[in-house]
């Protein structure tokens, strides 16, 4: 049977995480650890009858506290059930349990010429991904967790299973129906608990080439990603590092790059087609006074290169030693990417302030990770006021603050003008519907009030 421990030190074995809350961190009540989706559901029906907040736990990796149980409640640690099901090579899709990470499911698919390629970066679950929508360096080629859902097993506040495109349901498309597949990707533990996710598998590419090119401007780092994606390069990772930033990684991860706005790409294919895809990138950013390109085909070099872009959040921390992080999150039209950049740097610099930036560019999505001293009240309102700033400048050039890393201090404050009113209330209607005592994740609920 299920094992329930109220133990606060369980707790905080479970959260070995580094979530980061420039508020008190809150702890659960009770963490229990289910082995099935039945004990879930059991588990579940008693929170249901005693009106307890229940908390979804993957593997931590979230960046904006929402493991954080603010008002106490019981924190369903998933880890238990890690069970990868319903393999079908033909049909490229898999089902997987919600304690199975994105790098234990690649390793179990190594041998069949498969891969799940969305890569946050953190060893995920799942699970964990499809509940933030979670994109990463794959993105722009692949898509975000939103693409690759098939269909999910949730279980309600009161205990009810469901399955969002059917049980055993594995349709590319699907027209019955809203897509409630879609309603719960993104949804952050605040509708119901995802016991089991069917997701979309690629085929390994045959050749993969990684790349490092220098920038004399952000500028021209920024334009060289918008011309590559305008001219169909079919880019599997592009992402823009900051002068700041690729200083912070040559420091911490032991590189010499140029101390200059650098991008690291990366290119999936046949070996003829990379050749083309290499030889048009290489004239483009050439033509944006690119220069100290370095190529790397071997897969050691091409790790090498993409953990040091992964640990950009631990480079930018080892900055300031006994300071804190807190990633800012936007995302604009391609268009729009070189103007806020800039504007972005030139704010940073005025201001003061630490904030290497790196990006998924390709996505038009970057991150500002802001190294603050949390005990220091006038530097943390000064970053305060800057994803205010960085927030009113996305929104009025057509684009938002993203979930991934920053719901708190831009977000909050600026969902309602980004939306709209009617926006919000309709999903205030859904969350009433499916869970009419607040119970899921009450923390992350965006009340009208707070607006
Ligand atoms: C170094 C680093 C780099 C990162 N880079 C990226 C990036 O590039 N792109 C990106 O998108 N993210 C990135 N992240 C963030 C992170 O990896 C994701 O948010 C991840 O998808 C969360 O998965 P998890 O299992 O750790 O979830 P947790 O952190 O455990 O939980 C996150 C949220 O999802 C809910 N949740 C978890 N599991 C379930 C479930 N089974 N059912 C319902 N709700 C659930 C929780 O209640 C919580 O609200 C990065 C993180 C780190 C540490």
């Amino acid at each position: 049977m299920w094992s329930l421990v109220a133990l606060f030190n369980i707790w905080k074995m479970v959260s070995g995480s580094i979530v980061f809350l420039l508020s008190r961190c809150c702890p659960p009540d009770v963490v229990v650890f289910p082995h099935c989706v039945e004990e879930v559901s059991a588990l579940t029906k008693v929170c249901h009858q005693h009106r307890l907040p229940i908390i979804p736990f993957g593997t931590g990796t979230g960046l904006e506290g929402g493991v954080s149980a603010v008002e106490g409640g019981v924190c369903f640690s998933l880890r238990n059930m890690d069970q990868i099901l319903d393999l079908h090579q033909e049909d490229f899709d898999v089902t997987v349990e919600p304690g199975v990470t994105r790098k234990a499911l690649n390793a179990y698919l190594r041998d069949t010429g498969l891969w799940f390629p969305v890569d946050p970066g953190a060893d995920a679950s799942l699970c964990g991904m499809a509940a933030t929508s979670a994109s990463g360096t794959n993105a722009v080629r692949y898509g975000t967790m939103r693409e690759n859902v098939v269909n999910l097993e949730v279980v309600l506040s009161d205990g009810t299973i469901i399955h969002t495109a059917g049980k055993g349901r594995r349709p590319r498309k699907t027209s019955a129906g809203y897509n409630l597949t879609n309603l719960f990707v993104g949804s952050e533990g605040t509708l119901g608990i995802i016991t089991k996710t069917t997701l979309r598998l690629y085929g390994i590419p045959e050749a993969m080439v990684s790349a490092v090119c220098s920038f004399p401007s952000v500028q021209d780092a920024v334009d060289s990603t918008v011309q590559i994606l305008q001219a169909g390069v079919p880019i599997a990772r592009i992402e823009f590092l900051d002068d700041v930033m690729i200083d912070a990684c040559n420091r911490f991860s032991c590189l010499s790059y140029p101390v200059t706005p650098t991008l690291f790409l990366e290119f999936h294919g046949s070996e003829q087609s990379l050749k083309e895809q290499v030889n048009t990138t290489e004239d483009i950013t050439q033509s944006n006074r690119g220069s100290d390109f370095q190529w790397a085909q071997d897969a050691e070099t091409r790790n090498r290169l993409w953990k040091a872009r992964h640990d950009a959040w631990y480079a930018a921390l080892a900055l300031r030693p006994g300071c804190k992080a807190y990633a800012t999150d936007v995302c604009v039209p391609l268009s729009q990417l070189p103007q806020i950049i800039v504007e972005t740097k030139e704010d940073l610099i005025e201001n003061r302030l630490t904030g290497p930036i790196a990006g998924h560019v390709g996505d038009g999505n970057f991150h500002c990770l802001m190294v603050v001293d949390p005990t220091d009240p006038e530097e943390l309102h000064q970053v305060h006021l800057f994803t205010e700033r960085l927030a009113r400048r996305a929104l009025a050039m057509g684009g938002t603050c993203t979930g991934e890393h920053g719901v708190g201090l831009g977000k909050r404050a600026l969902l309602c003008e980004e939306l709209g009113s009617m926006a919000i209330q309709v999903m205030q209607g859904l969350k009433d519907t499916l869970d009419p005592h607040n119970m899921m994740n009450p923390g992350k609920i965006l009340q009208p009030r707070e607006l």
